[in-house]
């Protein structure tokens, strides 16, 4: 079983009918994306930068940054690279001070977009490390915690300054560099058509959106089955989210713990969605059930999942289309 699982890496993510999907990882260190890259990934699809302010006490500078988006851009040699800007709250405990303060509610306090916007010094730092980066390979910056079109702007115009700066300073950046959301607050799935023209692209994160959809703690273990994505209001708003992206061109992938779970791909894959990003360690798992799943079937049995009215009946799907093999 796994002399065959590692016979996957130089396959295609093909499903039966013929159809390609796109597995990116999701990575926050060189040996992921080592392990990415030699997987065949699409691509990274979720770099997570908190781990450069984390267990230290000064701000990571503009070099050290720079240094490190670099190098993942050179490593996946030509291959997408998506770079989420940093997502630190009170949660997330950092000795640099930066998302250090006393919050009742930390999920949902400053944290991600909105702190980066309440920092713009920060944040600009980091943009720059990121437009540095960019040019030596295709980058993309990712947004995480939006919920609004104003934040999207107000990134934008931060992105344009320091573009202007670095180019006036004789630094070689990418001519247009993608900026996408992350769809994690349930407002911005809901008002998408809101913001979707303002956005290259969109990484729906499951694990915030099924805890803010759910209210339900997604590290509250008493909470139990309360935190899952098998609830139909997810299955729902998913579903709409990726109709409308694919609507508009926009490409949309699914980069929680979810997409990593090969027991969620022919779900997923009935909602219409082409593009995964997941952690290295189970990106050939769901490459090889991806390969055993007839895409036309799936999607023909759409309109029943949509139906479910109840997490059993949604496991009951899912067991239906569990494919021979
Ligand atoms: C998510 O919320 O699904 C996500 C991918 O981001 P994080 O787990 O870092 O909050
Ligand atoms: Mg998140």
């Amino acid at each position: 079983e796994r002399k065959q699982l590692h016979r996957l890496r130089r396959e295609p993510t093909r499903t039966v009918d013929g159809v390609d999907i796109k597995l990116y990882a999701n990575a926050e260190s060189r040996e992921d994306v080592a392990e990415a890259h030699s997987l065949g990934s699409a691509g990274i699809g979720l770099y997570r930068t908190e781990f450069l302010f984390l267990q230290r006490s000064e701000l990571p500078d503009e070099e050290e940054q720079f240094r490190a988006y670099r190098d993942v851009v050179l490593g996946m040699t030509g291959r997408t690279v998506t770079i989420r800007t940093v997502d630190l709250g009170a949660d997330k405990a950092d000795r640099t001070g930066l998302a250090l303060r006393d919050e009742p509610n930390p999920a949902l306090g400053l944290r991600g977009v909105r702190l980066s916007l309440a920092r713009p010094e920060v944040m600009e730092t980091q943009l720059r490390a990121l437009l540095r980066a960019s040019g030596y390979g295709p980058l993309r910056i990712l947004l995480p915690m939006v919920s609004s079109r104003e934040e999207i702007l107000a990134v934008r115009r931060h992105l344009e300054r320091v573009a202007g700066e670095l180019r006036a300073e004789g630094h070689m950046i990418a001519e247009h560099v993608q900026v996408g959301a992350m769809i994690e607050v349930p407002a911005a799935a809901i008002a998408l058509g809101s913001f979707i023209n303002d956005v290259d692209f969109l990484s729906i994160g499951t694990n915030d959106l099924v805890q803010y959809l759910l209210a339900a703690d997604r590290i509250n273990e008493a909470l139990g089955e309360l935190y899952t994505p098998l609830h139909p209001a997810v299955v729902r708003l998913m579903r709409d989210v990726i109709r409308l992206a694919q609507a508009r061109d926009v490409p949309v992938s699914v980069c929680g713990e979810m997409a990593g779970d090969p027991a969620f791909a022919p779900l997923l894959l009935a909602l219409g969605l082409m593009e995964f990003s997941l952690h290295p360690g189970t990106l050939l798992e769901l490459r090889q059930t991806i390969r055993r799943h007839d895409l036309g079937v799936l999607r023909a049995r759409a309109a029943t999942l949509l139906r479910a009215r109840d997490r059993p009946a949604i496991e009951r799907w899912l067991a239906a289309c569990t494919p021979a093999g």
